[in-house]
C-alpha cells in the first residue's frame, strides 16, 4: 500500500467529464489499483499504516498517454530537418534522398537488436518526460519481413520497459518501391493482415488515407478486412488534403482519426456522432510550419473528444515530450490547460481503448501518476520547455526518479 499526501494540488480529469483539482491532495494505491483519492487529512485518517510519501508543495497528475507514435525506425533524418531549416523545398529534400522512403530503407537494413536498443532509449526519454503509456505503429518496413521485424521489436519492448505499450499495424503507411499499388494491396489484405492477427502482433490497424497515399476506397478495403480479423481501426486522415477522411473514420467506426488538420465540418459532426476520438499532433504541424492547424476548438464545440500525442517519428516530429505537445496545444490550437491535460491523459487512453484502466486518477483505475516539482499545474504551461517532473509511478511502483 502506497500513499502520496500533502500535494499542493492533485489534478485529474474525471470519467464524468469534470476536471478535478484537490488542494492538499492525496492518493493511495493497493498494488496496481487506486483505492483512494481525496484530501490528505481524510487519507491519513483512513490509512494510518500505509507507506507514505510526502509530496508537499508538488503537483500530482495522471501519467501521460501518448496515443500516436512511430518510434521504431532505422537511421535518422536530422540532415533533412536541417535542410528544411535552411530553406530547402520538398523537392530538394526528395532529390537529396530524404523523406519516408529513406527511413524505410534504413529500417529494412537495421537488425532487430539495433532497433530494440534504439527503441528502449526512445521509450526511456518519453518516460523521463512523463509518458506512462505509449502507442507504437509499424510502417517503415512496407514488406512482410520488415513489418514483422518492427512488430516483434514492439512486442519485445514490453518486457524491457515499465512503460505500457499498445501496438498498431501500419503496413499501409505508404506504398513500397518496386511493386505496383495493386500488388501491395493484395499483400496487405491476403498476407500481412492475417499474419499479424495469427501471431497476435498488433491490436489496431491504421491506414495513411490522404492525397498521394491510400485512397478512400483502398482504406475501406483494408479497414473492412482488418475488422473482419478482429483489429480495431485507426486512421491517419486529412493531413495533406481534405479527402473526407473524418467522415470515413465515422463510417468505419474507427476508434480514432488522427492528424485532421484539414478535416471538414461535416466530417467533424459525423465523428462526434460516432464517438471517434480525434488524435491531434501539434508537434508535427509546428515542425512542418504548416499555415493551418487542426480545428481543435471546432471539434470540442461539436462534441468530439480530442486527444493529443507526439507523433514521434524521425521525419516530421522528433520529439519525445508530451509536455511540449501540451504547451503547443494551448499556444497553437487555443486549448485551455484543462482541455489539453484531459486530451493528454483520459482521451489519449480512450484513443487506444484503455479508458477503463488508465487516463485519470480515480478509484479502481491503475495507479499511473506523475509528481512534478511545481506549486500549481499552470506551471506545466507557463514554464515553457522546462521539465519539472520529479517522479513517475506506474502500476503503483516508482519507475523513475529525477535523482
Ligand atoms: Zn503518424
Amino acid at each position: 500500500m502506497i500513499l502520496l499526501h500533502n500535494a499542493a494540488q492533485l489534478v485529474t480529469p474525471l470519467e464524468n467529464g469534470e476536471f478535478s483539482v484537490i488542494e492538499n491532495g492525496s492518493i493511495a494505491a493497493d498494488g496496481e489499483r487506486i483505492t483512494f483519492v481525496g484530501t490528505s487529512s481524510e487519507a491519513l485518517h483512513s490509512y494510518p499504516a500505509a507507506e507514505r510519501i510526502n509530496v508537499a508543495g508538488k503537483v500530482i497528475l495522471p501519467g501521460f498517454v501518448d496515443a500516436h507514435t512511430h518510434l521504431i525506425f532505422g537511421g535518422d533524418r536530422c540532415s533533412e530537418f536541417l535542410m528544411r531549416l535552411r530553406g530547402a523545398t520538398y523537392q530538394e529534400i526528395a532529390a537529396a534522398g530524404g523523406g519516408i522512403q529513406s527511413t524505410v530503407q534504413a529500417t529494412r537494413e537495421a537488425s532487430e537488436e539495433k532497433l530494440l536498443r534504439d527503441s528502449i532509449g526512445h521509450v526511456q526519454r518519453m518516460l523521463e518526460m512523463g509518458t506512462t503509456t505509449v502507442e507504437i505503429k509499424s510502417g517503415y518496413g512496407l514488406n512482410w519481413e520488415s513489418e514483422r521485424k518492427l512488430l516483434s521489436v514492439a512486442k519485445a519492448l514490453r518486457s524491457k520497459t515499465p512503460v505500457e505499450i499498445a501496438t498498431t499495424f501500419l503496413g499501409a503507411h505508404d506504398f513500397p518501391r518496386g511493386k505496383s499499388k495493386d500488388e501491395y494491396m493484395e499483400e496487405l489484405l491476403e498476407v500481412m493482415l492475417p499474419a499479424v492477427q495469427r501471431e497476435r502482433l498488433a491490436e489496431f490497424c491504421d491506414v495513411f488515407c490522404d492525397e498521394g497515399y491510400y485512397s478512400i476506397e483502398q482504406t475501406r478495403l483494408i479497414s473492412h478486412r482488418a475488422k473482419e480479423l478482429g483489429f480495431k481501426i485507426k486512421l491517419h486522415v486529412d493531413e495533406l488534403a481534405d479527402v473526407n477522411g473524418a467522415a470515413l473514420a465515422s463510417e468505419l467506426a474507427a476508434i480514432s482519426a488522427d492528424h485532421l488538420i484539414l478535416a471538414n465540418e461535416d466530417g467533424i459532426g459525423k465523428m462526434a456522432e460516432a464517438g471517434v476520438i480525434a488524435v491531434l499532433l501539434p508537434g508535427t504541424s509546428f515542425a512542418l510550419r504548416v499555415k493551418q492547424h487542426a480545428p481543435a476548438r471546432k471539434m470540442i464545440q461539436s462534441g468530439v473528444r480530442v486527444a493529443l500525442a507526439t507523433d514521434f517519428n524521425p521525419g516530421t516530429c522528433f520529439s519525445h515530450s508530451m509536455q511540449y505537445v501540451l504547451q503547443l496545444a494551448c499556444l497553437l490550437y487555443g486549448l485551455t490547460p484543462e482541455e489539453a491535460l484531459t486530451a493528454a491523459t483520459l482521451h489519449g487512453a480512450a484513443a487506444i481503448d484503455r479508458k477503463k484502466q488508465i487516463g485519470s486518477l480515480e478509484v479502481g483505475k491503475q495507479m499511473d501518476c506523475l509528481i512534478l516539482d511545481i506549486p500549481h499545474y499552470g506551471y506545466l504551461f507557463y514554464n515553457l520547455g522546462v521539465n519539472r517532473l520529479e517522479t513517475v509511478i506506474k502500476r503503483g511502483k516508482v519507475i523513475w526518479n529525477k535523482n
